[in-house]
């Protein structure tokens, strides 16, 4: 079983939020569904754990930001190599009425303008948010959506 591959996150902020992302900075963050593009290139499931937890270390921006987001779910592209974070990125940015709400985040050593993307027309029917990403190549990845029922 590969345990490698890049993934989004879908996060659901439930009330808009005043949020300190490490050394970023401090942002105010709209209510609504949230996309971002990660990549782990070697235990992958490891690291979705991670993310699903609210108990660590606050290392990444996404853990700054997961801290008062809802874990909804995420799309899982196994085998996928690491550029395909970026790549996930731009098309995130490109979904009608996507928003980008913190220049920079999770984009620290790449060109991208954000790998967190918020969509406020969507309602956490996360079915068409994944149907809207399976399409993007990443080359011979294997794409597969996990939903939570929420926490
Ligand atoms: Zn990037």
């Amino acid at each position: 079983m590969r345990n490698y591959g890049v993934y989004l996150l879908w996060l659901y902020l439930p009330k808009k939020t005043s949020l300190t992302v490490g050394r970023l900075g401090t942002f105010s963050c709209s209510q609504g569904v949230y996309a971002y593009a990660g990549s782990a290139q070697r235990n992958l499931q490891q690291r979705l754990d991670r993310h699903r937890r609210l108990e660590k270390k606050l290392r990444w921006h996404i853990d700054y930001f997961r801290q008062a987001a809802q874990f909804l779910g995420v799309t899982v592209f196994l085998g996928a190599p690491k550029d395909g974070e970026c790549r996930l990125a731009a098309r995130l940015l490109s979904l009608p009425g996507a928003v980008l709400p913190i220049k920079g985040f999770g984009a620290s050593d790449c060109l991208c303008a954000s790998h967190l993307v918020l969509l406020p027309d969507s309602k956490p029917d996360l079915v068409a948010l994944g149907n809207a990403v399976h399409d993007v190549e990443l080359g011979a990845a294997e794409t597969f959506t996990l939903f939570d029922t929420g926490d």
